[in-house]
């Protein structure tokens, strides 16, 4: 694989897409069992079948060093490295949602930023009563839910994480992702057997269903769940009587103030906004601008490759990105149609018929506080634009549209006050100041990276050491040196 060109490797992606429907939201026109005639490994039919081989995994690993642990995950950003283009293509072509090259560079930050067993660390107590060892432990197997927007980036995260962690783990991905998420079941055995561990480690399903995540969420066997995805999944696992790890939706808001840099924010903000097409829940997704600067503001977008529309296209364009629903309370709400998330910015143009090229990268316009665009999380280049006369009315709406959920905000001012009281209000696991959303996450900013923000449940950034659980070893009376 190494030796690959990357003209051969789209060559084979091209062949194996052949005759698959792009974007398809049924999964049966995708074969989530084998690759090019590769057959997956650790890909099973039956759930209960799932869990018992991720044991056998589990098992394997606690019988190996922290060493030998760490070959797996070295091996595990080896592949990743080598298949990103892989990963990044097949992910487009089946979910029909983001940008290649960005996900192969999501691909690339995870295989390398991504903490391993180095993020595992005891403490020690010694006093008068002797010496007291905390050690971090396995919880066992692991049962990681997985979405689509980010589908094989946070299989791979996820497990370099538990691995390192010493478990095992199953997954139950998103549907409408399952060949690319089993593509990156299959890397992380391959990785694993290559490095002399377990022939299965991590596990999936051929087709996963909601009763498959029924019977995780219930399994004996499974001591961990780990949920990615938007509230509906995360309130389920909260409630299934286990220890649950949510990774939530996100509605990220940004402020500019007029101490900004202003061309300087205004790239930064459609940087990170178009970044795989807004999939990533950090991206920004509503714009709060002071009144004195929002024109220069929206000059600078412009530049950076957006496209501005009307307040009467935006209305229109809302009535296509969002649809009604009837909920199972008996209530109408709006909910993203999924044929506009993750797509390019022209594509979602030409629906309301405006048409223009791919140099066009975000689709900007003015709307008022309650606009649709501004309430809902769209997960697409749309981004509404609401002017605020002060740092008062900013934050107040900033914190209301990010509606709670704890993920992210952005601010791009120098006022340090301003700063200082929109980070403290607004309580997101990330807040990220003068740079593209991305930066939150590693990518262009300092510390590790994850694809799983566990805004809910309160692990943040998570990594190996979220996946573990606190022994304690007491010693009475000795092992003290001093
Ligand atoms: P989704 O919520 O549609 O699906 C996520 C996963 O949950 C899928 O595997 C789905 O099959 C499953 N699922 C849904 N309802 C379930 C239930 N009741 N019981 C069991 N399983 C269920 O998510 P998506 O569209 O793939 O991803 C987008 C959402 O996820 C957005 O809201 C985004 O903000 C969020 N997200 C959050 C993070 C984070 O780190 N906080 C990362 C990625 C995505």
């Amino acid at each position: 694989m190494a030796s690959m060109t990357e003209n051969e490797i789209r060559e084979i992606v091209t062949k194996v897409l052949n005759g698959m429907q792009a974007g398809s939201s049924s999964s049966a026109s995708w074969d989530s069992t084998q690759y090019n005639g590769r057959k997956f490994v650790g890909i099973f039919g039956d759930m209960n079948e799932a869990i018992e081989a991720a044991n056998r995994g589990y098992k394997a690993i606690r019988s190996m060093s922290v060493e030998e642990r760490e070959k797996i995950i070295t091996e595990i950003r080896k592949l990743t490295r080598e298949e990103a283009p892989i990963l990044a293509e097949l992910g487009v072509k089946e979910t029909g949602m983001g940008k290649v090259e960005h996900k192969r560079l999501k691909h690339i930050l995870v295989a390398d930023k991504t903490p391993g067993t180095e993020d595992i660390v005891s403490s020690a107590k010694t006093g008068d009563n002797g010496l007291t060892l905390i050690e971090m432990a396995p919880f066992g197997v692991v049962g990681a839910i997985t979405p689509s927007t980010n589908p094989s980036e946070t299989v791979i995260c996820n497990s370099i994480g538990m691995i390192a962690a010493g478990n095992g783990v199953v997954f139950n991905p998103h549907p409408n992702a399952i060949a690319t998420s089993n593509y990156a079941v299959d890397l992380v055995n391959r990785a694993c057997k290559a490095a002399g561990g377990p022939d299965v480690l991590v596990c999936s399903m051929i087709k996963p269903t909601m009763e498959s995540a029924a019977i995780m969420q219930s399994h004996p066997l499974i001591k961990l769940l780990v949920c990615t995805g938007g509230p509906g999944v995360v309130k389920a696992v909260l409630s299934s009587g286990k220890k649950a790890i949510g990774a939530g939706a996100g509605n990220p808001p940004v402020i500019v103030d007029d101490t900004a840099d202003i061309q300087k924010a205004a790239k930064d903000i459609i940087d990170g906004c178009t970044f795989d097409n807004n999939l990533p829940c950090i991206a920004e997704k509503e714009v709060f601008a002071f009144d004195n600067i929002a024109d220069e503001l929206i000059a600078g977008m412009k530049k950076a490759g957006s496209y501005q529309i009307t307040h009467e296209q935006a209305d229109q364009l809302a009535k296509i990105v969002l649809v009604e629903k009837v909920n199972k309370a008996g209530k109408t709400v709006k909910i993203v149609n999924r044929e506009c998330v993750g797509r390019d910015a022209d594509v979602i143009l030409a629906k309301i018929g405006v048409n223009v090229g791919k140099d066009i990268r975000c689709i900007i316009c003015e709307t008022e506080f309650m606009h649709d665009f501004v309430q809902n999380e769209l997960m697409m280049p749309i981004l509404p634009i609401v002017r605020v006369k002060n740092i008062d009315e900013a934050i107040d709406l900033a914190c209301k549209a990010e509606g709670g959920r704890r993920d992210t905000a952005h601010m791009h001012a120098k006022d340090i006050d301003n700063l200082s009281r929109f980070a403290k209000a607004v309580e997101t696991t990330i807040f990220v100041k003068n740079a593209p959303s991305y930066a939150g996450i590693g990518f262009g900013g300092e510390g590790h990276t994850t694809f799983t923000i566990a805004g809910p449940t309160g692990e943040g950034i998570t990594s190996a050491r979220s996946y573990t659980r606190q022994r304690r070893c007491v010693m009475a009376d000795s092992f003290r040196i001093i």
